[in-house]
């Protein structure tokens, strides 16, 4: 089997032997063992690191696990090594498809996302925030639930229909609440609701703009909300609750 992949994670399983966790546009994630990639002078190693872009040959096992039989390098995702922010900024959106995609959910629009997040990142920062708060994570963070069709209202209350003012949020009533309404939900700062809508309507690279450092926090609380409702995922990579 051939497909590209975004390498997500790699565990050391034996001596010479890596486990990989990939997302494929066209099988969703997949595990594969790469034998001898932890050997000196493997070819296979270097082109398996978390973030890079990778065409793979893959030999399907008998179980769940498949071999790779070779790898090629689309995009090494380069620049995420310059830089630590970069690279911890990339661990977020790497987690956050290892964990908030189901296995099976294969997705061109996700890879997508994926590719232009890392290759954004790439050159990004470093800047005040930390990492998990940068706005490219939570604009990737906020279309993948468009994609997974987990998107929170956010224009009006989600209970009443109110326009304003939105002063709540629920993930579990599925968006913001007026005053009214408040009460089945926790305060919302209206930027950070401002900021969340923002990053859905715009490209990724207009991220730093739409979304003031004032939101950021915001915007990834109510992010972390929605994962925890829908699918009972907490990032590890995001502010303890
Ligand atoms: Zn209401």
């Amino acid at each position: 089997m051939e497909t590209e992949a975004i390498v997500l994670r790699t565990i050391r399983f034996s001596e010479a032997d890596v486990v990989l966790s990939v997302y494929s546009p066209t099988h969703g994630r997949l595990s594969a063992i790469a034998k001898g990639a932890r050997r000196s002078g493997s070819k296979l190693g270097g082109r398996l690191q978390p973030g890079v872009w990778t065409h793979l040959s893959l030999a399907r096992g008998r179980g769940d696990l498949s071999t790779v039989r070779g790898a090629s390098t689309i995009q090494a995702h380069a620049g995420l090594w310059l830089e630590g922010y970069r690279l911890r900024a990339a661990s977020s959106v790497l987690e956050t498809v290892l964990r908030a995609i189901p296995e099976s959910d294969a997705s061109p629009e996700t890879f997508h996302l994926v590719t232009r997040a890392l290759g954004l990142l790439c050159t990004a920062g470093p800047l005040q925030s930390p990492p998990r708060l940068d706005p490219i994570v939570l604009g990737f963070q906020a279309k993948l639930l468009v994609v997974g069709g987990l998107l929170p209202r956010l224009g009006s209350c989600v209970i009443c229909g109110a326009p304003g003012p939105l002063v709540a949020f629920s993930a579990h009533a599925g968006g913001v609440l007026c005053a009214g309404c408040a009460r089945s939900g926790e305060p919302l700062e209206p930027v950070a609701r401002d900021g969340f809508a923002q990053l859905v309507g715009h490209p990724l690279s207009e991220a730093h703009e739409v979304c003031p450092p004032a939101a950021r926090f915001g915007v990834e609380r109510m992010i972390g909300l929605v994962l925890q409702e829908h699918l009972g995922v907490t990032l590890r990579s995001a502010t303890p609750v």
